[in-house]
């Protein structure tokens, strides 16, 4: 069952190993005891529904409002675990079919209902947060809209309702040979409509893509009326509506069903470990990677602090002692490894000539391979890191994650800029903050770059808020400083929000509200997010 105030399955539990608790005493200090308030006093805290309307599909149970109140952003968790969340809808939708959406939607619309589509409830922005709204609030969830419609194999295009979460995607396409190939870290809960309006990224998107380039079509309704997205596979007839419908964050309509361009699983789709010396010469190994054509699936580089964060997260000992034993004979200096992690995926003979010549390129820059075994443990383990988040935070700590994209010769310098701004964040408070970070996803042109932090959680509810929001704006402006995209994946809803003139320009914001107006004349659909 899915856990209700934290991340994933009730059943999956992370033991934070002995050597890490050490190392986080350490680095940031001891916690403060933590305690989550039961969910029965939670679902006291839920009002009354100022919602009349009651029916199969509209449901005002207490725990399901509860469940549909949030995301999984810092305030969000904060909210959930010390029962300080204060807003909920007023009813959950669960229509069955497209035609009974538009009926809520209808009726929404009539009763100047305010709504808010959901997908997975997984987004880590403030996506879903319920406005203080006079008019009732409705959550309208897409679980039920999550079948397979149609599967075109010469076309190789998959429809499917817009609620289909990762898993359930894969394994209807996997039941005919194919796949689509998007894994957010996300994925067990993630659906397709909450990854098309979120412009998400999959861990693999080298090679399968990013959403903007499996979304091949699909349809949407918005107050102001329907919109189709035919699949043609290229058009120059004027802007495409497409991508102004990616990002929208439910501002724009909702996302009924969505077409996908789909591929044959491919023959290799393999991960290595590879460790270097150095950061600096890491980063100039990826970067020629990334220039290069070879059919790499990812390349995930960690620096040194998020290389020996994740070794001793990792808890496996043994196998540790042997790996650091192996990298010590070889020349490498323990204090400044840095662990890559890099996916070749297509044709056979293809993937193994691409890996020959990536092994070459690693070789330059004295990388050390440390062969398939920690790619295939990465692989197997893959969705289940932000578990530690649960165990972590029952410890006494919180942990969150932000991310950006710039162009290659600002990748070392905004590292830098962004890891400082995060550990000065709370230093006038004599507070620590752990930080580590990966380059994620590569490109020719640059990286984006994930940044990880951890601080204690502090005695009192607001004052956790008050510390994370310090870092948070911190490295919100160091990421604008630096000239980043204030969200290469994670998306704006309200926390990155005040960061998106920076980038869109005024004109830009003004555009974006002009279509959010004509498709949304009441501004009932998801306010507060994106833009104003
Ligand atoms: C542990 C963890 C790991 C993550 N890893 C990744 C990652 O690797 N890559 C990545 O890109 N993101 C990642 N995310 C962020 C998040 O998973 C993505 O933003 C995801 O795309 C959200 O999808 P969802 O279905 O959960 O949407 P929700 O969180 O339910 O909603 C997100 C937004 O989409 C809107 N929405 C949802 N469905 C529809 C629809 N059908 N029509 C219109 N609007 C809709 C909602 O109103 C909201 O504004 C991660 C989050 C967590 C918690």
């Amino acid at each position: 069952m899915k856990r209700w105030n934290g991340w994933g399955d009730e059943s999956v539990k992370q033991k934070v190993p002995e050597g890490a608790r050490a190392m986080l005493e350490d680095l940031v200090g001891s916690p403060a005891l933590q305690q989550s308030i039961p969910r029965e006093k939670m679902i006291e805290k839920v009002p009354e529904s100022r919602l009349g309307q009651e029916s199969s599909v509209i449901s005002k149970d207490a725990g399901t409002r509860l469940d549909h109140a949030h995301g999984q952003s810092l305030p969000d968790w904060v909210g959930m675990r010390c029962g300080t969340l204060s807003r909920f809808p007023d009813a959950v939708a669960f229509p069955e079919s497209e035609a009974m959406l538009e009926d809520v939607l209808s009726l929404a619309d009539k009763e100047k209902m305010t709504v808010i589509p959901y997908g997975g409830g997984t987004s880590v922005v403030g996506h879903l947060d319920v406005p203080e709204k006079d008019a009732p609030v409705l959550s309208l969830s897409f679980e039920r809209l999550n079948r397979l419609i149609d599967f075109e194999p010469e076309s190789r295009l998959a429809t499917f309702g817009a609620g289909v979460a990762g898993p359930d995607l894969e394994a209807a396409l996997k039941a005919r040979g194919y796949t689509l190939g998007h894994y957010p870290q996300s994925f067990e809960y993630s659906t397709l409509g909450g990854w098309v309006v979120t412009r998400s990224s999959g861990q693999q998107s080298r090679y399968y893509g990013r959403i903007e380039d499996l979304f091949a079509g699909g349809r949407a309704v918005a107050p102001a009326g329907v919109i189709e997205f035919p699949p043609f596979p290229a058009s120059a007839a004027g802007p495409d509506l497409r991508q102004v419908f990616l990002g929208s964050e439910g501002r724009l309509g909702v996302l009924t069903r969505a077409l996908v361009r789909v591929r044959r699983m491919p023959e290799t789709d393999d991960v290595y470990g590879v460790f270097f010396p150095a950061w600096d010469a890491a980063v100039s190994a990826v970067r020629e990677l990334a220039g290069s054509d070879l059919p790499l699936s990812m390349v995930r580089l960690s620096n040194e602090e998020e290389t020996m964060t994740s070794l001793v997260l990792a808890g496996k000992d043994k196998e540790i002692e042997l790996l650091k034993k192996y990298l010590r004979i070889r020349g490498l200096d323990e204090m400044s490894w840095c662990m890559m992690l890099m996916g070749i995926a297509g044709p056979g003979k293809i993937a193994s000539a691409g890996k020959k010549a990536a092994k070459r390129i690693i070789k330059k820059y004295k990388g050390l391979s440390v062969g398939r075994a920690m790619g295939e443990a990465w692989k197997k383990s893959r969705f289940t890191a932000p578990y530690m988040r649960n165990s972590l935070w029952d410890m006494g700590y919180a942990v969150d994650t932000l991310e950006t994209a710039v162009t290659w010769e600002k990748v070392g310098s905004t590292v830098k800029q962004i890891q400082e701004a995060i550990r000065q964040a709370i230093s006038d408070k004599n507070e620590k903050v752990h930080v580590f970070t990966h380059l994620s996803h590569v490109y020719s042109s640059g990286s984006s770059i994930y940044t990880t932090y951890l601080f204690r959680i502090a005695e009192t509810p607001e004052e956790t808020l008050q510390r994370w929001r310090a870092i948070k704006t911190a490295a919100s402006r160091a990421i604008v400083e630096a000239g980043g995209t204030i969200s290469h994946q994670h998306g704006v809803g309200v926390d990155h929000k005040p960061y998106l003139e920076a980038e869109k320009g005024k004109p830009g914001i003004e555009i974006l509200r002009a279509v959010s107006g004509q498709m949304d004349p009441g501004q009932r659909m998801n306010p507060g997010k994106l833009v104003d």
